[in-house]
């Protein structure tokens, strides 16, 4: 078949990454490689009597074609909730779609002509790679520290790349780094987007994840020209299963992503939509996030504390304030793809950082997930991976 495939198939590897996680379901196995919530904090109890309530309220309705921008009231509760962090929009300016996956993946449609130019941190989230590689984008990759994506970088990325389309990032708990980009560079990657014309993907799946420290604005909060597309998600604070993202920006723009995806999936799973806004309306979703944020602040202290504690010295990792990962160094002559498999014998995984570069991985990195094991089995895997990382370092 291969003759047969289109370019971009045949562009698809299988990936280290996908077969470390496509074997991490063995149940002798902890894993630490997928990016999983706590399945165990899903709200079940409250979404039977949410979707008792539309399905007895709205009959046929509810599983009727619906409207490719999205349930009316969805997009209602969304707009309250940007409202709440600093964005203001009206209706036209929000669409929801399937899982901001998806959204990620119309950006592509709407603005990449082949060869065109995209920015995105290095590293970065792997299937947003995948997604602009399949409209053959040139992607080029930024330096991040800490406090994220080097803005003196940036602004030479940008002159080197003046004809760039648009700037990829993940501002708060980045996938896969966990960093969170500094109130200050926010504020500078407006004025070069402004200075150099460029758009803004801000990709905000984790911001509301935050278990420590002060709030950062949304980059699209200090967005005066209309150039930041905001993308956000119910899958890290409600369910990922139910495919729910939504974008907030300029109606016009939101014109062509309608278009697209009307040919891509009509709509966004209509019952699902209207569960959710349901459940929004019975429960207070705020107050499920706080027992989520509760929870995964425990398990990334307990991950932290298990680093200090178990690993080798030389190792130098991160203290992420959200989200549902930390990022960790080893020396730099270890390769951490070599480490994971030898993991995986020993009954634990995590993902090496390498695949989530673009070009001239660092093979020395690994993410480690906490959000989808509980604190005896973080201590179990983590000593799992320590036994690892000391024979390594002893032979
Ligand atoms: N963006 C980032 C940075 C992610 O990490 C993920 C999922 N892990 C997504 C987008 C997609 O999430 P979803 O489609 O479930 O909303």
């Amino acid at each position: 078949m291969q003759h047969k495939y289109a370019r971009r198939a045949n562009a698809l590897e299988p990936s280290e990454m996908r077969l470390i996680l496509s074997s991490s379901e063995r149940p002798e196995l902890i894993s630490f490689a997928g990016g999983l919530p706590a399945s165990e904090l899903f709200p079940i109890e409250e979404l039977k009597a949410a979707s008792h309530a539309v399905l007895t309220d709205q009959g046929a309705a509810s599983l009727q074609y619906t409207s490719t921008m999205g349930y009316i009231p969805l997009r209602q509760a969304v707009m309250e909730r940007m409202q709440a962090i600093g964005i203001q929009s009206d209706l036209q300016q929000v669409m929801i779609t399937s899982g901001s996956q998806q959204a990620i993946d119309l950006t592509g449609r709407v603005f990449l002509d082949e060869g065109d130019t995209v920015i995105c941190e290095s590293p970065t989230y792997l299937a947003a790679i995948n997604a602009f590689n399949a409209y053959h984008a040139n992607i080029v990759d930024v330096e991040m520290d800490e406090d994220g994506m080097k803005m003196d970088a940036l602004e030479r990325c940008l002159q080197e790349n003046p004809q760039a389309k648009f700037i990829y990032t993940i501002p708060d708990f980045q996938n896969p780094t966990g960093r969170t980009l500094a109130l200050e560079r926010r504020k500078r990657m407006i004025e070069l987007a402004n200075q150099f014309d460029v758009l803004i993907l801000e990709d905000d799946p984790y911001g509301a994840i935050r278990f420590s420290g002060t709030p950062i604005p949304p980059i699209k909060q200090f967005d005066t020209e209309g150039r930041v597309i905001y993308l956000s998600s119910f899958s890290k604070i409600f369910a990922p299963g139910l495919r729910l993202g939504w974008i907030c920006a300029e109606e016009e723009i939101l014109e062509k992503y309608a278009g697209f995806k009307e040919s891509a999936d009509m709509h966004t799973d209509g019952l699902a939509q209207q569960m959710t806004a349901k459940y929004m309306e019975l429960y207070d979703l705020d107050a499920h996030i706080e027992t989520i944020k509760a929870v995964y602040r425990e398990r990334c202290e307990t991950m932290l504390d298990c680093i200090a504690n178990y690993f080798p010295e030389n190792i130098s990792f991160n203290k992420p304030e959200g989200g549902l990962f930390i990022w960790a160094e080893l020396p730099d002559s270890m390769n951490a793809g070599d480490i994971a498999l030898k993991c995986m014998k020993n009954n634990v995984a995590f993902v090496p950082g390498a695949p989530f570069y673009v070009k001239g991985p660092q093979k020395n990195t690994m993410r480690l997930n906490f959000s989808n094991s509980n604190p005896e089995q973080i201590k179990e895997g983590m000593k799992r991976i320590a036994e690892v990382l000391h024979s390594e370092f002893s032979s």
